[in-house]
């Protein structure tokens, strides 16, 4: 009895101890390398929550690995609908939302064509024409049945392959950062693999300053910084993410144009959208990316709470309305430009 009390004296002396300074974790989950860094009420347990969780984000809605639920719903495509927990209804649901919005330009049925050319996995290569022609027809949101009364998720057609990794990302921060709050951690910064989120105050109390990547330059390069208050994410779809380099000299980056089911070519290079949920955040990036500039800028300005930065081949810089009062261009290499009517 005694001893036991002790150890929890002790136990709770760690905890305080901890909480005084920055507690951070670093770990390869979702494909990409994690890291949460907590400024204010950190603790061991908050970080042990938060990479458990990221890993059963990773153990349900990985398309790439066997023995996940969207594996399994791929397996079960043309066959049964597949039981398929809360959390992966949502992000499919979430999905399709974002597949609607831009009538199919973000397509989570992206699976076959995903699978053909392996960007960034092994296996990667160029597939033939007449491969990609006889799996573009298997891409079709419009088919996907989410069932919530049974809990299942059913791809009505053989073939048919469902894959999260445009939005699941973003859902995962969204979710470390609820996990965080409930273990009464005051502010922290999430990154997934780039996808930033940050949340509540800084223990200065200056506001968060989040770097936007320079697309042409390593990781950790940025052209300028966002000054941002807590529960702000940003987040980049960009074709320096995962690619490979063909034998002519193209890059194959892994957004893929839904309908030619190669790589995305409209002359961007990244788009960033900062918002105040990463899931949302991380479907407009890739959306956006795949709508281009002129549809992808329209859609943002008609939407509250959503701002982005496009970034082209030729180092143009183009922002969204609200981006000038928390964003400053550093980086001389590229021009501030508007959009063309
Ligand atoms: P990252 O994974 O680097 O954060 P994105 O959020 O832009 O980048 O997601 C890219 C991933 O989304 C691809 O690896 C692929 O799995 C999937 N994907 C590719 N093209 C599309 C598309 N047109 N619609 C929906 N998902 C896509
Ligand atoms: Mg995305």
């Amino acid at each position: 009895m005694m001893f036991a009390r002790i150890a929890a004296a002790s136990m709770a002396l760690i905890t305080v101890a901890c909480s005084a300074g920055p507690v951070d974790r670093t770990d390869l989950v979702l494909g990409t390398v994690c890291s949460i860094r907590i400024l204010d009420g950190g603790s061991q347990a908050a970080l042990d929550a938060s990479f458990a969780r990221l890993r059963q984000i990773e153990n349900e809605m990985s398309a790439n690995t066997g023995g996940t639920i969207v594996a399994a719903i791929n397996a079960g495509a043309g066959q049964a609908p597949v039981s398929a927990p809360p959390d992966v209804r949502y992000v499919t649901g979430k999905a399709l939302q974002y597949a609607s919005l831009s009538h199919g330009a973000f397509d989570p049925t992206i699976g076959p064509i995903v699978r053909l050319w392996n960007i960034g996995m092994d296996g990667e290569r160029i597939p033939a024409p007449e491969e990609i022609r006889a799996a573009l027809p298997l891409v079709d949101y419009t088919a996907v049945r989410i069932d919530d009364a049974p809990g299942t998720i059913f791809l009505p057609r053989a073939g048919m392959r469902l894959d999260l990794g445009a939005i699941a990302k973003g859902y995962a921060a969204d979710e470390v950062a609820r996990i965080l709050k409930e273990k009464h951690v005051k502010a922290a910064v999430i990154d997934l693999g780039g996808n930033i989120e940050v949340f509540g105050k800084k223990p200065d109390g200056s506001q968060w300053r989040v770097g936007i990547q320079n697309p042409f330059d390593d990781r950790g390069a940025y052209i300028g910084v966002a000054a941002l208050p807590g529960g702000s994410t940003v987040v980049t779809s960009g074709v320096y993410e995962r690619f490979f380099i063909g034998p002519d000299g193209t890059r194959y980056h892994h957004i893929l144009d839904t309908h030619t089911g190669s790589p995305v070519r409209n002359g961007l290079v990244s788009v960033t959208v900062i918002s105040t949920s990463s899931i949302d955040a991380d479907g407009m990036s890739t959306t956006l990316f795949a709508l281009g500039l002129k549809a992808g800028m329209a859609l943002v300005e008609s939407m509250p709470h959503v701002e982005a930065v496009f970034i082209d081949e030729d180092k143009h810089v183009y922002m969204s309305s609200g981006v000038p009062s928390i964003f400053r261009l550093d980086d001389p290499a590229f021009t501030l430009t508007a959009v063309p009517r």
